[in-house]
């Protein structure tokens, strides 16, 4: 049942290349599927969140990640009587653009990248379902749906609107591509909204859990996080035996999955009064009104103490930055390695998607799709030193 408001695949846009509908899928489907099939959503598997990805086998990756947002979104899409289908595609989508060493890779990219406009995983997204899969006979790309490519574009300047905006199809209702609403100020569709939000409820909740069983934070030391703290005492009081000292990995789970719980009924509380209070009627209502997936005051603030610990305690633990520092100079040196020796980069992996575009961007679209693991062997293949192992 879906609400007037949400997306609906028969009332696409389109895609890229007209092509004929699918017998037994709706356009949606369709493009999570496409999205599944392709190699860069494999290579996921072995691209780091915030913990190196053989560092332990228990971690987050960016696809397991991945999955959570895609749980979480459809969950929440559900209620609120959203596209589910668009929700999970884009949700499956959304790091694809994301190097190895996630940020120090991205970080590192962008510096070397500089002179060339630059290095950004939100349009390296779009970039991966746009050009850089090439598996059909007809065109470059996934070839998806504008509500799909619409909600992996999550951020883009004025001027990466401006150049997306040029390559765009004409679409038949006039109105413009993936990148206008960047110049017009205007919103995604629910289901993107939706998205965004997801991203953020399952890292914020997973990066506890990861951070705490790899022994770089303490379930103690998470306490000081009021929102944790007062799920951790609310289990405690209802369920005493988490604890004694050999249940604290059930005390941990259940104060998580408290918050993920809270945090998605906040969502979906929230997002219906803001619909309601706007009076949104259609698509077009949901375009020019502020963002409406959202959540409620109070639980922007407590996201945002909780996003800070793990900032300080987590993504800035000096374990943490040192391996991020090493894995930025391993992304640094094969830019430099590759853009001096281009046939060092496998033929089969390189993509010549655009005419004239300059070697650097075909170097950096192949250091991006790298998994970590391929890097770190790379690196080594070319200059001799073991790093990271
Ligand atoms: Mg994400």
């Amino acid at each position: 049942m879906l609400a007037p408001y949400a997306c609906d695949p028969a009332h696409s846009r389109g895609r890229r290349y007209p092509q004929s509908p699918a017998p037994t899928r709706t356009e949606f489907q369709r493009d999570r599927d496409r999205i599944v099939h392709s190699g860069a959503f494999r290579r996921l598997v072995y691209k780091t969140q915030v913990f190196l990805n053989h560092e332990g086998d228990l971690f987050r990756t960016r696809m397991t990640h991945s999955l959570e947002v895609a749980q979480l979104g459809r969950s929440m899409a559900r209620t609120l009587g959203l596209n589910e289908d668009l929700v999970e595609a884009i949700a499956l989508a959304h790091d694809l653009g994301h190097t190895p060493f996630g940020h120090a890779g991205q970080d590192a990219l962008h510096d070397c990248m500089r002179d060339w406009g630059g290095f950004e995983h939100n349009m390296q997204s779009l970039r991966v379902v746009d050009h850089l899969e090439q598996r059909y006979p007809d065109y470059d790309g996934l070839n998806l749906c504008f509500e799909t490519r619409e909600g992996i574009l999550k951020h883009c300047s004025a001027v990466n609107a401006h150049a997306l905006e040029a390559q765009e199809p004409r679409y038949a209702d006039g109105q413009g591509g993936v990148g206008a609403r960047f110049l017009m100020r205007q919103q995604p569709s629910l289901e993107a909204q939706l998205c965004n939000l997801a991203d953020e409820i399952a890292y914020n909740a997973h990066d506890i859990d990861d951070g705490v069983r790899s022994g770089l934070i303490t379930l103690d030391a998470v306490r000081e996080v009021p929102l944790f703290a007062r799920f951790c005492d609310d289990a405690l009081r209802e369920q005493p035996m988490l604890g004694a000292s050999t249940n604290r990995k059930r005390w941990l789970y259940e104060a998580i999955r408290r918050i993920l719980s809270a945090q998605v009924y906040d969502v979906i509380e929230a997002s219906r009064a803001g619909i309601a209070a706007h009076n949104i009627r259609d698509l077009a209502g949901v375009r020019s009104a502020s963002p409406l997936v959202v959540f409620s005051a109070s639980m922007v603030e407590e996201a945002r103490v909780l996003k800070a610990f793990l900032l300080r305690a987590l993504y800035r633990h000096p374990q943490v930055v040192e391996k991020m520092e090493a894995a930025r100079a391993v992304v640094s040196e094969l830019f430099a390695l590759y853009a001096d020796a281009p046939d060092q980069m496998a033929p089969f992996n390189v993509v010549d998607c655009i005419a004239q575009q300059p070697l650097q961007r075909r170097v950096a679209d192949y250091v991006a799709g790298m998994t970590d693991r391929f890097a770190l062997r790379e690196h080594e293949r070319m200059t001799g030193r073991r790093i990271l192992v």
